[in-house]
Parts: structure tokens; C-alpha cells; sequence
């Protein structure tokens, strides 16, 4: 059911949407989930026992997924990383969805930078408070267009990489996602109800880092897309 602009007491905020690659329209984001350490070497090079965990999940917020090609260097922190990530873009949700039917609910896929303020995350580690200021800021998910899923198919392999200024930093393959994405939808959906609109940031592989004002990132995932990003 549709309210009428008058309705509204101030002015609503404008709806949070991605382009699709090739088209004029827009994908209208709901939810933004995250998985932590879902590849191995990564866990390690955070300080984490990589088979000893089950997958766990924080948010960012819609209008935190940006397309513009820069990246703001956000306040209160002096070490902001870089985190390389495929995303996945939900059609259809619901809750307890089988490991078996859940690629059924993915419209498509994208590149996605899950940039971090890790000053603020290793903070909030040590107090054991919740991770928004280090992880849900303005601008915190530059991305590329989803491309869909019905001209791809559903990537399990291949190449994940991010240069920055020509400098490879990020190299992985699709392969060494410990939970995969089946697994990630079904798992989520024993949580949240799921719904069309969500996006999911699969993980990123090892050798993320700091990134400096100036700083031109360049990532890239295997029959996805690329995503080109200038700090700023
Ligand atoms: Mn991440």
C-alpha cells in the first residue's frame, strides 16, 4: 500500500537502489548483511582459527552501498581498510530456506568494497561492543552494477583480486569461501526473515590494508565485474 507524499510529517529519505549493468533500471535495496571471516587465510591474518567457527554476520545500511567511483576517507580514524567482496543481490527471501533452493531467491550478483575504519573495529573487539562505527559509515560499500544472475549463472569459482594503485594487495578465488552462498542464504533465513532487496558481502581473502587519500582501487571478480574506486 502506497502513502501519499502528503502524508509524511518531514520529508522521507530518498529509496536506496543499485543499477543493473546494461539497463536503465534500479535494484531497490532493504537489508545489507555482511559475513565475517569466510575465507581461510583471512581468519588467519585477523588472528582467528579458520575451522573452528560458524559464520557470523553484521550489517551495513542500505544507503552505505555507493556506485559513484569514489570513495570519501571517512572521520574518526587513521586506518581505514580495504576489504574486496562478491556481492549477492536477493529477488525473493523468506525464513528456514533450504541450503538445497536457496540460489532460487538470487536476482544477481556484484563487486563490492566492504571498507572498514579498523581502528574503531579492533575497538569495539576489545570492549566487546557492537561494530557500526567501524563498519556501517557514509559510503562504506562502493560497489559496482549487479549484473543478473539469468545472464551468468551463479559464480562458485574463479578469480577475486584488488590492486591498489597497480599494486596487487587482494588475490583469492571464489573456491575458498568457507560458507558459500547457499549456505549463507540458509543460514541467514534461520535468523531474519529474508526479503527481496537484500544484499549479502560474502567475505574478503586475505591481504586487506590500510588505504591513503589519493589511492586509486581497482577490484575484480571473475565473471562478475570489476569495481574502480578513488579515495578522496
Ligand atoms: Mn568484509
Amino acid at each position: 500500500m502506497s502513502i501519499p507524499a502528503s502524508a509524511y510529517v518531514i520529508e522521507p529519505a530518498a529509496a536506496a537502489t543499485l543499477p543493473v549493468e546494461g539497463t536503465d533500471g534500479r535494484f531497490p535495496v532493504h537489508r545489507v548483511y555482511c559475513v565475517g571471516r569466510n575465507y581461510a587465510a583471512h581468519a588467519v591474518e585477523m588472528g582467528h582459527d579458520p575451522d573452528k567457527e560458524p559464520p557470523f554476520f553484521f550489517q551495513k545500511n542500505p544507503d552505505n552501498l555507493v556506485t559513484g567511483g569514489t570513495f570519501p576517507y571517512p572521520p574518526a580514524s587513521n586506518d581505514v581498510h580495504h576489504e574486496i567482496e562478491m556481492m549477492v543481490a536477493l529477488k525473493d527471501g523468506g525464513r528456514d530456506i533450504p541450503v538445497e533452493t536457496a540460489l532460487a531467491c538470487v536476482y544477481g550478483y556484484g563487486v563490492a568494497l566492504d571498507m572498514t575504519r579498523r581502528d574503531l573495529q579492533a575497538k569495539a573487539k576489545d570492549m566487546g561492543r557492537p561494530w557500526e562505527t567501524g563498519k556501517a559509515f557514509e559510503a562504506s560499500a562502493p560497489c559496482s552494477p549487479l549484473i543478473p544472475a539469468e545472464r551468468i549463472g551463479h559464480p562458485t569459482r574463479g578469480a577475486i583480486w584488488l590492486d591498489v594503485n597497480g599494486q596487487s594487495r587482494q588475490t583469492g578465488d571464489l573456491n575458498q569461501m568457507i560458507w558459500k552462498v547457499p549456505e549463507m542464504i540458509s543460514y541467514l533465513s534461520s535468523l531474519f526473515t529474508l526479503a527481496p532487496g537484500d544484499v549479502i558481502l560474502t567475505g574478503t581473502p586475505s591481504g586487506v590494508g590500510a588505504v591513503e587519500r589519493g589511492d586509486v582501487l581497482e577490484g575484480y571478480v571473475e565473471g562478475v565485474g570489476d569495481l574502480k574506486v578513488r579515495v578522496v
